[in-house]
């Protein structure tokens, strides 16, 4: 304040000086004119001179009397305007103080009381986990015999199916801190703060370890680099990947990161020491959908048949289901019913076919196109294949053969192919194959000239397809019939 004050009185004075000092010079400037060319100027214009000069120094005198008064106004005037800027800086400050704020808070550290018990089915998924917690429960032990567990795991699949539950239920488990973030959050308006985001979460994890940091929605910040520059998204993935390897295991500290579209995640996350760790969630099936149902019911007075009801919802998620034991627990209660049955089921599941597409709600006949389009899948990959799996790669060696590219090629097409047998007709589905097909085809023509013409060679991989899959007929539809009934074929089904 004082200093405030001092500088205001310093302008004052170095203010006033300088408008004396160019009155002064202006009068001078202007009597040397009028001495010099007077010979030359009419005697009316010559008169209107002088009085313009006689104004201009009683201008000058009455400011010179009035100077206290004049300073006062020009005090006021400034004291108004630093009160303005006052405000201006205050607010300034304000704003600066919730930026950092909302930076901070952003990191938030939960103490999960989830564990495994609230997490119904996804049993093979509860076991690749069960290691971590293992691991973050005795450090030592693992360090002891200089094993190195993953850094990061990825948990990837619809929305839904219980990433975000899980990830909680392993920090609940290990009793571990759980560092919650959204990739979403990381990418800010101002370049350069999701970076730092990225630097204080995983400080605050490493000195809270051991503990877990899970970023939701990865896809949002680990997208891959396209030409589009995207600067504040590559500087905050480049973070990422810079805190990733900066640290190892022994620091305690696991990334478990989910997202619902893995084919579009940066290969650099991919890559060995990152998220080298994949667990793949798929759309519960009917037993996992049973084990759903009986535990949202399990404190719930009802009658009704969960077998029966676990195999009508298919294609729910888990979260649907929670959603439509949620409905139809709002119905029971609006009509005055104690207990729960299936007419309230029934209200509710209508409601949630609205969100049919986004559900991905099946009735009879989508199932059975679907079943016979994993068949037809699991027919020719010889290997397991659930009803809600997505074909991703199964290419395993890194210089693949003729042969192994063109199986792949053959799991790619099998589906529409099987439903083309058994239904004597085409059906628009999964075009995500058909695109994966394409460019695979393209790839054995451009990159390793394996064909001539990548349309031919699909359309011979289909040829080749109809007949195996016509000669077997009995044998697709008998795998379809127990996909439709347990949504999974096993390898030794088949
Ligand atoms: P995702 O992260 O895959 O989108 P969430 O973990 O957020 O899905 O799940 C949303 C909600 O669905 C959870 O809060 C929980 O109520 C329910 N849910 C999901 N999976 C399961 C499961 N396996 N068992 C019980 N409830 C589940």
């Amino acid at each position: 304040m004082l200093q405030n004050s001092n500088n205001l009185k310093k302008n004052r004075d170095k203010n006033l000086k300088l408008m004396i000092l160019s009155g002064t010079a202006l009068v001078v400037l202007f009597f040397y004119t009028i001495y010099k060319s007077s010979s030359y100027i009419q005697s009316s214009t010559y008169s209107f001179g002088l009085i313009f000069i006689f104004i201009l120094l009683v201008f000058a005198v009455v400011a010179r009397l009035k100077k206290d008064k004049i300073q006062e106004f020009i005090n006021k005037n400034k004291i108004k305007n630093s009160a303005f800027e006052q405000e201006l800086q205050k607010t300034q400050a304000k704003n600066e103080d919730i930026k950092n704020e909302e930076d901070s808070s952003h990191i938030e550290v939960i103490k999960p009381n989830t564990t495994f018990k609230d997490v119904a089915g996804i049993a093979s998924v509860k076991e690749e986990l069960e290691e971590i917690v293992e691991f973050l429960d005795n450090p030592k032990k693992y360090y002891k015999y200089g094993i190195k567990l993953p850094k990061g795991v990825l948990l990837y699949g619809p929305p839904g199916v219980g990433k975000t539950l899980i990830a909680r239920a392993v920090a609940g488990e290990a009793n571990v801190p759980f560092f919650y973030q959204s990739g979403a959050s990381f990418v800010q308006i101002y370049v350069g703060m999701g970076a730092k985001r990225v630097r204080e979460l995983f400080a605050k994890a490493k000195a809270n370890a051991p503990s877990i940091i899970f970023i939701d929605e990865i896809d949002a910040i680990g997208k891959t680099r396209s030409g589009k520059s995207n600067d504040e998204r590559e500087a905050t993935l480049n973070e990422l990947l810079t805190q990733m390897d900066g640290f190892e295991g022994e620091n305690g500290v696991i990334v478990i990161a989910a997202t619902n579209k893995i084919e579009v995640l940066d290969d650099a996350l991919l890559r060995a020491g990152r998220f080298d760790r994949r667990v793949k969630l798929s759309l519960p099936n009917i037993n996992d959908r049973e084990l759903i149902l009986e535990l949202y019911l399990k404190s719930i007075k009802h009658k009704l048949d969960v077998k029966k009801l676990s195999s009508e919802l298919s294609g729910f998620s888990s979260a649907t289901i929670s959603t439509l034991i949620n409905e139809a627990m709002l119905y029971m209660i609006k009509s005055n019913d104690k207990v729960l049955e299936n007419r309230h089921i029934d209200i509710a599941k209508n409601k949630l076919e609205f969100g049919k597409k986004e559900n991905f709600i099946l009735n009879d006949i989508e199932k059975e196109i679907l079943s016979i389009y994993q068949a037809s899948k699991a027919f020719i990959t010889k290997e397991k294949v659930g009803l809600f799996d997505e074909n991703s790669t199964t290419l395993k060696s890194i210089f693949p053969s003729k042969n192994e590219l063109k199986n792949e090629l053959k799991k790619y097409l099998s589906g529409t192919i099987g439903i083309e047998v058994l239904k004597d007709e085409q059906y628009a589905i999964f075009e995500e194959d058909l695109k994966k097909a394409d460019n695979l085809a393209k790839d054995m023509v451009d990159k390793y000239a394996m064909a001539k013409d990548y349309k031919e060679l699909i359309e011979q991989t289909k040829v080749e397809l109809k007949t195996i899959l016509d000669e077997n007929y009995e044998e697709l539809n008998r795998l379809t019939k127990i996909m439709i009934e347990k949504e999974v074929i096993e390898k030794d089904e088949i």
